[in-house]
C-alpha cells in the first residue's frame, strides 16, 4: 500500500510504499513538555524529490484518501 509523504526540503507531496514503521523508538516531547513514544516512518529509499532519507512520525502522516494541500 502506497503512503503520501510530503518532502520537507521541497514542500511537495509523493508517494510510495518503500517504507518502515519502527514502534515506539523515539521520544517525542509535545507543545506542553509531555512525552510519549511514538512510531517512526523511515523511507527505505532516498526521497525522489530531494534525494534525502527523511523520517516522520506516525501522527504527522498524510493521510493518503485526504487531498493535500
Ligand atoms: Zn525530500
Amino acid at each position: 500500500m502506497e503512503f503520501i509523504f510530503s518532502c520537507p526540503e521541497t514542500g511537495k507531496t509523493f508517494s510510495t510504499e518503500d517504507f518502515s514503521i519502527m514502534d515506539g523508538q523515539r521520544v517525542f516531547t509535545d507543545a506542553e513538555g509531555r512525552k510519549s513514544l511514538n512510531a517512526t516512518i523511515i523511507l527505505e529509499n532516498p526521497c525522489p524529490l530531494c534525494g534525502k532519507t527523511h523520517e516522520y512520525a506516525a501522527d504527522e502522516m498524510i493521510c493518503p484518501f485526504t487531498p493535500s494541500i
